[in-house]
């Protein structure tokens, strides 16, 4: 017996294994010909199919402000913790008009504004630029934007959606899978904080932001100041607290 076109190749310009088309191209077409819409798969699915690229993950997340919809086990309690879900395909990347959909290009003054507004810290952790974390020490944070909600559909890469961010937060709150923080060990650090701090915290976590006190907008325009400058301040201060 014969069979006639049980599997229907698809164009060279849209098949996922043209490993000459771009990352995000390959992987909207893997997630649309061989995951499908109301399917789960895993990120190392993906990684297998797309063997050999750069940041895939990274790539599927891209998918997203093109409005593409893939859910995780923490939008979605059925999935395993490894696993991810299709639930609707958005611009079609592949065509050569939609090839940049979503993809976020923020202008250098737009990058320059909004890393002056919050004061050049990460407005997740508080970290400043070339800080050391504090559990971390000797690591130097490096800042980076992120989306105020980075998986919100509909971003734009204009500065009220921006927001900065030190890279391993911002890789924290983009990654899709996992959780990074044990829920019981955060909740032993809030349950020992004075009252007064607990109300704090509440406040911050209602807004969804630390806002600045005076004294940390002061310190990070301090902390842009050449070490000379900042040497001279330093000392400034000093003399006029003692006098
Ligand atoms: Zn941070």
């Amino acid at each position: 017996m014969f069979e006639w076109g049980v599997s229907i190749m698809p164009t060279p310009d849209q098949d996922w294994r043209n490993t000459t088309l771009g990352t995000r191209v390959r992987v909207a077409l893997w997630l649309r010909d061989e995951v499908r819409v109301g399917n789960a798969f895993s990120k190392a699915d993906l990684r297998a199919a797309i063997a050999g690229a750069e940041q895939v993950d990274r790539r599927m997340r891209d998918l997203r402000p093109a409005g593409w919809v893939i859910r995780t086990n923490l939008d979605k309690p059925s999935l395993w913790p490894e696993q991810l879900y299709l639930e609707k395909i958005g611009a079609p990347v592949w065509e050569r008009t939609y090839r940049g959909a979503g993809l976020r290009q923020i202008s250098a003054k737009t990058r320059r504004d909004v890393y002056a507004r919050d004061q050049h810290m990460c407005r997740r952790c508080g970290v400043g630029a070339a800080e050391a974390y504090p559990d971390e020490p000797g690591s130097t944070a490096r800042l980076t934007l992120g989306h105020v909600n980075p998986h919100a559909e509909g971003n734009t890469s204009h500065a009220e959606d921006l927001i900065t961010e030190c890279a391993r937060c911002n890789e924290l709150v983009r990654n899709l899978t996992g959780v990074q923080m044990d829920s019981a060990q955060v909740w032993e650090r809030v349950k020992v904080l004075p009252s007064r701090q607990k109300q704090e915290l509440l406040e911050w976590m209602t807004a969804d932001v630390r806002p600045l006190r005076p004294v940390e907008r002061a310190w990070g325009m301090y902390r842009q100041l050449p070490a000379a400058l900042r040497d001279q301040m330093a000392s400034d201060l000093r003399s006029l607290l003692e006098s």
